[in-house]
């Protein structure tokens, strides 16, 4: 069927560089707890044995550099600063070796996130839907193809609030990394083109209030900035 009862929103994109087609947002998939050290600030064990994930809609997605109004039914609004890695060929039940193959590109993302509304969940064991899949919270800078990007490692991840560092750690502090995240989310999900992995926060995650500026950045990526507006 091509045609809609109602007109629906087109499917999102990030820019690449050097391409001037865009990136689409099919699914966006979430590591929790992937650097020991916020594993610890969150009060929580780290599994080392398999990464595990949450779910955002692609329709949340934002486009570094925006302005957004801080969300309704939060008094707790928290940064995460992230590498995203996207796919670029189908994978299923990949070897490592594959699953790195099938990494198209890398980019600064932004896991934007109502904490009291997290925690509250994972108190209860319920889904953490609320606290996680919010609108406007997952935001992207331009990413840049693998071939292009140094083996991922030493590079630094950093954040600032107005200026003043709020986080910073070493793409070495994953504990499972991108080719080991492809890998294991594959034996769950035909991967193809138009997924994207946000693979976790480092330590130092902490609120933001209307009038906030967030950047960001990841050695040899492009920098991510987003402004924090009044609420709706
Ligand atoms: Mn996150």
């Amino acid at each position: 069927m091509t045609e809609y009862l109602f007109e629906a929103p087109a499917t999102p994109a990030i820019p690449v560089k050097g391409e001037s087609a865009g990136y689409p947002v099919v699914r966006i998939f979430c590591v929790g707890r992937n650097y020991a050290a916020h594993a610890a600030e969150m009060g929580v064990e780290v599994d080392r044995e398999a990464p595990f994930y949450f779910t955002k809609n692609p329709q949340h997605t934002l486009a570094s550099g925006s302005t957004l109004p801080y969300p309704p039914g939060t008094e707790n609004f928290h940064y995460e600063m992230e590498l995203a890695l996207v796919i670029g060929q189908p994978v299923l039940r990949a070897s490592v070796d594959d699953a790195e193959a099938a990494i198209y590109a890398y980019g600064c993302a932004l896991d934007m996130t109502r904490r009291d509304l997290q925690l509250k969940a994972r108190e209860k064991q319920r889904p953490w839907d609320l606290g996680k899949d919010v609108e406007g919270t997952a935001v992207f800078a331009e990413l840049t193809k693998a071939g292009e990007i140094s083996e991922i490692g030493a590079q630094r991840i950093h954040l600032e609030v107005n200026g003043a560092v709020k986080q910073d750690a070493h793409l070495s502090d994953l504990i499972h990394n991108c080719a080991e995240i492809v890998a294991d989310l594959s034996k769950y999900y035909h991967l193809r083109e138009g997924d994207v992995i946000m693979t976790g926060t480092p330590a130092g995650v902490g609120p933001v209030v209307a009038g906030d500026k967030i950047t960001g950045g990841i050695d040899g990526l492009t920098p991510i900035a987003l402004t924090i507006a009044a609420p709706e």
